[in-house]
């Protein structure tokens, strides 16, 4: 019926208006206009130490290349091997048509490092996330999670419709208050950290969170993204540090950062891991990753297992505590390493400067950029309003000379832009 004929029609509002007003796309305009955006900006070159980017050569303080492995020949070739022996896209789920040999190797291989009982990959560590958190958790489940968790673990709570109870930000005394509770909310609890956090790069008191989810009987699922190829003897990351990657439930690392690669996995018991296969929807319907990517990452994981692996982490690590001091040294707030109580310093690849400020963080990010240091700028959603931070991470092939260059150059602009005094 029409409203010729009496009938009012409602017409729904318009679901594009929004975009029209969004406040970030006004920003994104606004920093167009200045040239000031620090985003999307082309690499056109590997990303090694010093990359090439818009014409011109820039030391690569913004890659999570941890070891470097992006770039090593025997890589490469693993990748080159796949693409010859299987093609370059598998077209099809790992349920369906998208197996290949490379999958069971793999995921036998990560279960070996991981000291795991067993392993399933995904086509990205963001859908490992999703995919584990919307099929372990029912809407009857509490998962408790830091609010400095990634992303991809907040969207997997979302579409579980499981409760989230957020905790601030490493505060040990919130998640015990906040365990309490979630035990009365009447079914099974799930804790949810980042080993080490993706911004900030501080490493998550694990010891403490696992103890506390024993006491209250809550399950442990840590995103290793960030520690994986970087902290604990074989670089199994945060959880091997602590000596807790036996203990805890689930791990979830992805191939994207030290793998060299695309993809993501979670390891964990064998039950679990088989449950995830059959029931999750982020690895059943969608298509298998591309060869080139699981011949790329065997190869890194293999890298990483060998007595060439300890040496990587252990040049990430020490590259990290150098840029670290040698920015607190010239007069930058940087964050980290971190420090528990009757534990050494823990150092991760990661060496945020504060800014504080959007603005200023991307007008800093811009001179160093001009002068030749490519930084990640993180600006309000990535870390909290007022709080933004020049993100700059190591990887095992940066030499001293790379970070003093970028020191050097970070003096230089702090000063002529007024944030150091
Ligand atoms: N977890 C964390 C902590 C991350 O930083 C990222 C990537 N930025 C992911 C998960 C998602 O991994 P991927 O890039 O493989 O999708």
């Amino acid at each position: 019926m029409s409203a010729a004929q009496g009938v009012t029609v409602v017409r729904a509002p318009d679901l594009f208006e929004r975009v029209e007003h969004d406040e970030r796309v006004e920003q994104f305009e606004l920093a167009r206009a200045q040239d000031l955006v620090p985003y999307f900006r082309e690499l056109e070159s590997e990303p090694g130490p010093v990359v090439r980017m818009e014409g011109a050569e820039r030391v690569m303080l913004g890659s999570n290349n941890y070891c470097s492995l992006t770039e090593d020949p025997r890589v490469k070739r693993a990748a080159h091997d796949a693409v010859d022996m299987y093609g370059t896209g598998l077209t099809g789920s790992r349920f369906m048509n998208g197996s290949i040999p490379l999958h069971s190797e793999l995921e036998h291989e990560i279960a070996e490092w991981m000291d795991a009982e067993a392993v399933v990959v995904y086509t990205a560590g963001y859908l490992a996330n999703v995919g584990c958190l919307s099929t372990l958790l029912t809407p009857r489940d509490t998962v408790v999670a830091d609010v400095a968790d990634h992303a991809s673990v907040l969207e997997g709570v979302s579409s579980s419709h499981a409760k989230l109870r957020p905790v601030r930000h490493a505060r040990m005394d919130r998640l015990e208050d906040t365990l309490r509770r979630a035990t009365s909310d009447g079914g099974g609890v799930l804790v949810v950290v980042d080993g080490v956090f993706s911004m900030e790069g501080d490493v998550c008191d694990l010891e403490r969170v696992l103890e506390l989810c024993r006491t209250y009987g809550a399950r442990l699922l840590v995103d290793e993204a960030h520690g994986l190829g970087v902290l604990g003897e074989r670089g199994q990351g945060a959880c091997e540090h602590f000596g807790i990657e036996r203990d805890v439930d689930l791990r979830m690392g992805t191939f994207s950062k030290t793998l060299a690669s695309c993809g993501g996995f979670i390891a964990g018991p064998r039950a679990v891991v088989d449950y995830l296969r059959v029931h999750s929807r982020a690895f059943i319907f969608t298509a298998a990753s591309v060869p080139a990517a699981l011949g790329a990452a065997l190869a890194a994981v293999k890298i990483c297992r060998s007595d060439e692996g300890r040496e990587l982490f252990a040049r990430v690590r020490s590259n990290a505590a150098y840029l670290q001091r040698g920015l607190e040294d010239i007069g930058y707030r940087v964050i980290g390493p971190t420090r528990l109580p009757g534990r050494e310093p823990i150092v991760s690849a990661i060496v945020p400067v504060v800014v504080g400020d959007d603005w200023d963080a991307v007008r800093l990010w811009r001179a160093l950029y001009d002068a030749g240091v490519y930084t990640n700028a993180a600006v309000f959603p990535a870390v909290d309003r007022g709080s933004a931070l020049l993100r700059s991470s190591v990887m095992a092939s940066h030499k001293r000379d790379h970070l003093d260059r970028a020191l050097e150059l970070f003096e230089r602009v702090g000063r002529s832009e007024g944030v150091l005094g």
